[in-house]
């Protein structure tokens, strides 16, 4: 099965699109990787849905990947003694460390780590940023605050702190037993959640062992401020809307988005864009407008992969939001100014045999009339440096290891195939373009590009490129 597009499609699995044969639905409408998010499933929700993935994978031979997106540290205040409070602005409140239930004028907050942070000053966004308060004066027991945006609180809302660094890890127990879970279960991703520092994602690489790669969500303005440093740590990184738009101002999140695209491009790692992409298809068969556009800016500014959420996991139409998706990004990719925008942002080849190599393969595809890239790459490192290219002929990937294929199932326009390695030089080539021709990407007389390292299965050696025509 071979899609007609480069961009990926990530569905967030739950109650929407449960078993086998749902999940079959929505990965023939287009979906390339399935999102398990541990904020609600369980560790055995969790295995049961990699086996139910394992099973597709059989039904259609192809791989698929699997992204584990854990919870992270989840900051809420305590309960109040009447369920809920209605505050005023400009009036006063305080968060603070005793259990005791909460009134109008005061409420526990049950992190020491954010009392102990805070600053006269700060921000504090309560209920997804529909309320905000302003620290006045704050010591570890206590912060009093003003009271900016009013509204209803009620009992165990969640709690931002945008301006401060907060002393935790973004893992919590939870998150560690989930991600030891998940490790065990064969995923191929791990997404970690409220990311602040680079050594965040470093804990969690720790843990997945090499066994599966660790995507960074992108989610806290000190992750913005960061992103270089924590790009550099992390196998991918997530555009994640969600919590961005309520630790950032919202007309900023476009900005940021842009910015983290372009730069993650630049590294030749994978970047996801997620969050609220078709939000409207939760409960309509058809999107909005705007949300067409939104997925179509992500598409023509090349970024990897487009998510859905809620739309999969527990809308009304899933397989009509992966149609939908899939459909938009055929359509972008087809446009004139598709290839002008890519190109536009492609960065200079580093100073590397891969680079060179993948950068020439680009250029030969310019120059001649070729169908298909091919690159034989046992880690994905090849395959990932001919993506960054972000060449218009699709990338074929052969590779003898599955988990390189379902990990790549995240990578713009790369279509994985497991097979053994090659042992010979003609074996090389034969086996590519017969691979090429089986899955679709090209007819007897028309010609391939091959890229290959040699010796044989020595990961990083890419050093062949080579034109052959199909038989
Ligand atoms: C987000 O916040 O955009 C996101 C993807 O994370 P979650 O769905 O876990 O909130």
């Amino acid at each position: 099965m071979r899609r007609r597009r480069r961009v990926k499609i990530v569905a967030t699995l739950g109650p929407a699109s449960e078993g086998v044969e749902r999940m079959s639905e929505l990965f023939c409408a287009g979906v390339d990787m399935f999102r398990i998010n541990m904020s609600h499933a369980s560790r055995d929700a969790m295995r049961e849905r990699v086996l139910a993935i394992r099973e597709l994978e059989k039904r259609f031979d192809r791989p698929v990947g699997i992204l584990a997106d854990l919870q992270g540290p989840k900051l809420r205040i305590g309960a109040f003694a009447s369920g809920s409070v209605e505050l005023e602005r400009g009036q006063r409140f305080t968060l603070d460390a005793s259990p005791e239930k909460g009134s109008s004028s005061r409420v526990h907050l049950p992190h020491p780590e954010i009392l102990i942070s805070l600053e006269p000053g700060h921000v504090v966004l309560l209920d997804d940023g529909k309320l905000a308060l302003r620290i006045l004066e704050a010591t570890p027991e206590r912060a009093v605050t003003e009271v900016v945006t009013g509204g209803k609180l009620s009992d165990r809302k969640g709690v931002s702190v945008p301006d401060t660094v907060i002393p935790i890890t973004a893992m919590t127990e939870k998150d560690r037993s989930d991600a030891e879970a998940a490790v065990d279960a064969g995923v191929d991703w791990i997404a970690v959640s409220f990311v602040q520092r680079p050594e965040d994602v470093a804990e969690v690489k720790k843990l997945a062992r090499g066994q599966c790669a660790v995507l960074a969500k992108i989610e806290k303005p000190q992750a913005v401020a960061r992103f270089e440093e924590i790009m550099e740590t992390a196998d991918a990184v997530m555009v994640a809307r969600g919590d961005l738009g309520v630790e950032v101002p919202l007309e900023k999140v476009p900005g940021i988005q842009k910015r983290i695209t372009r730069l993650t491009r630049r590294t030749g790692k994978p970047v996801v864009i997620a969050t609220q992409m078709l939000e409207s298809m939760i409960a309509s068969p058809v999107p909005t407008r705007a949300e067409v556009s939104d997925v179509a800016t992500a598409v023509f500014e090349g970024a990897d992969a487009v998510m859905l959420s809620a739309e999969s996991a527990a809308g009304q139409y899933p397989v009509e939001a992966v149609a939908m998706m899939n459909g938009i990004a055929e359509e972008v990719e087809g446009d004139l100014n598709h290839a002008i925008i890519i190109a536009a942002q492609r960065s200079a080849p580093e100073a590397t045999g891969a680079d060179a190599i993948a950068a020439a393969a680009r250029s030969i595809t310019e120059t001649v009339g070729v169908s298909a890239i091919i690159a034989w790459s046992e880690s994905g490192a090849t395959a990932l440096r001919i993506a960054r290219e972000r060449p218009e002929l699709p990338i074929l990937v052969l590779t003898p290891n599955v988990r390189t294929a379902r990990r790549l199932a995240i990578a713009w326009g790369v279509h994985a195939v497991v097979t053994d390695d090659a042992h010979d030089l003609d074996d090389m080539v034969n086996r590519a373009v017969d691979i090429a021709r089986k899955e679709d990407f090209v007819k007897p007389g028309e010609r391939v590009i091959i890229i290959a390292g040699l010796p044989f299965g020595t990961p990083g050696a890419t050093n062949m490129i080579r034109v052959a025509f199909a038989r």
